[in-house]
């Protein structure tokens, strides 16, 4: 990061590596500059997190994103500082491929889940970089921002997925082709029911949309989600749910990316041509062992921070979930199960 600091020139713009450095520097975030690249913004409207054609296909205008502290803020008020290359570039380019996907309602190939996970990775992007800018408490503006500046870095793995849609990138990773986990499910239309959806769990990484008849959660864990379950909660990657029981999923894909307790080494490179993403190790936050002499990546699933987590993200009530009374666990996701799968202890 050092080499960077001074070296914001123009002869660095075509390495996507230090691009993506620039874009998560503390004094580049604090200054505004273009959430992308780190470059100065164009004057205009900044890039719209929820895209408008997003918007316009769901009717979100009026609808509102909850933020961490609390206040909520109209779908079309919620942009970032943005440069136009950038916008009219690799971004629209994004945007471009997904819309067919959404329309679709199916991810069919790894190449449309890397172009789902740009993207999504792009949204999370977005939504922290736009909460570095509002203050924690608006009649108390000493408490600072509702997201530290600082803690933008955290995104760099985040920002590499972005990336990689600016040249072509070979993934060499530990877990899944990809240096994420990523999760799709189909979504019985229900004619009541509305049709968007979108959750984030910022400690964990994680981030769920609902898209009409497509359900996507995505989490920023290098993969380590799927090297414990490559098809997700009860092994129901790809199948067709309610609406509730997606709500279900990605409260479980959500709990379970706040125990990650592990990150990973990296090693890339980057020619004129392409990009090279080196997944090297796991990197443990703590060196417990498990009883098979294993490294601990998730600390251990509790029930009852489960059952809150989901019944906010359901509206059921927690005890739904588990009863701390009888120790019984529970579960909208019964129809598509068989009676073990539920108490099946590696469920998580
Ligand atoms: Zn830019």
């Amino acid at each position: 990061m050092a080499a960077n600091e001074d070296n914001n020139g123009d002869a660095d713009r075509g390495y996507v590596l230090s691009i993506a450095e620039n874009a998560i520097a503390p004094e580049n975030i604090k200054k505004r500059c273009c959430f992308a690249c780190g470059g100065p913004p164009s004057t205009g409207q900044g890039e719209h997190v929820i895209p408008k054609w997003l918007q316009r296909k769901f009717s979100l205008h009026d609808e509102r994103l909850g933020l961490l502290n609390q206040t909520l803020i109209p779908y079309r008020h919620l942009t970032v500082p943005c440069c136009t290359p950038c916008n009219t570039g690799f971004l629209s380019e994004i945007e471009r491929k997904v819309q067919s996907i959404v329309d679709r309602g199916e991810i069919g190939s790894d190449d449309e889940q890397l172009a789902i996970a740009r993207w999504m990775a792009k949204i999370l992007i977005g939504i922290l970089v736009l909460e570095t800018a509002l203050l924690l408490d608006r009649k108390n503006p000493s408490l600072g921002s509702i997201v530290p500046v600082d803690w933008i870095q955290e995104l760099h793995h985040c920002h590499l997925i972005l990336q990689s849609a600016r040249k072509p990138t070979i993934f060499n990773c530990l877990h899944s082709p990809f240096p994420f986990s990523a999760y799709w499910y189909k979504i019985e239309y229900q004619e009541n029911e509305f049709p968007f959806d979108l959750s984030t769990n910022i400690i964990g990484q994680s981030i769920a949309m609902r898209l009409g008849c497509l359900g996507i959660v995505l989490i920023n864990d290098g993969g380590l989600q799927m090297e414990v379950g490559p098809k997700g909660p009860f092994d129901l990657l790809g199948s067709t749910v309610s609406e509730t029981q997606f709500s279900e999923l990605y409260a479980r894909i959500h709990y379970k990316s706040s125990l990650r307790d592990a990150t990973h080494f990296y090693i890339n490179s980057e020619s004129p041509t392409s990009i090279i993403i080196n997944q090297e190790t796991v990197r443990p936050y703590t060196s417990t062992l498990l009883p098979g002499g294993e490294i601990k990546i998730f600390r251990p699933w509790d029930e009852t921070t489960f059952s809150y987590i989901a019944s906010r993200a359901t509206g059921a009530d927690r005890s739904i979930f588990f009863d701390p009374a009888t120790g019984k666990r529970g579960t909208f996701l019964g129809n598509l199960l068989g009676e073990d799968m539920v108490e099946r202890s590696d469920a998580n």
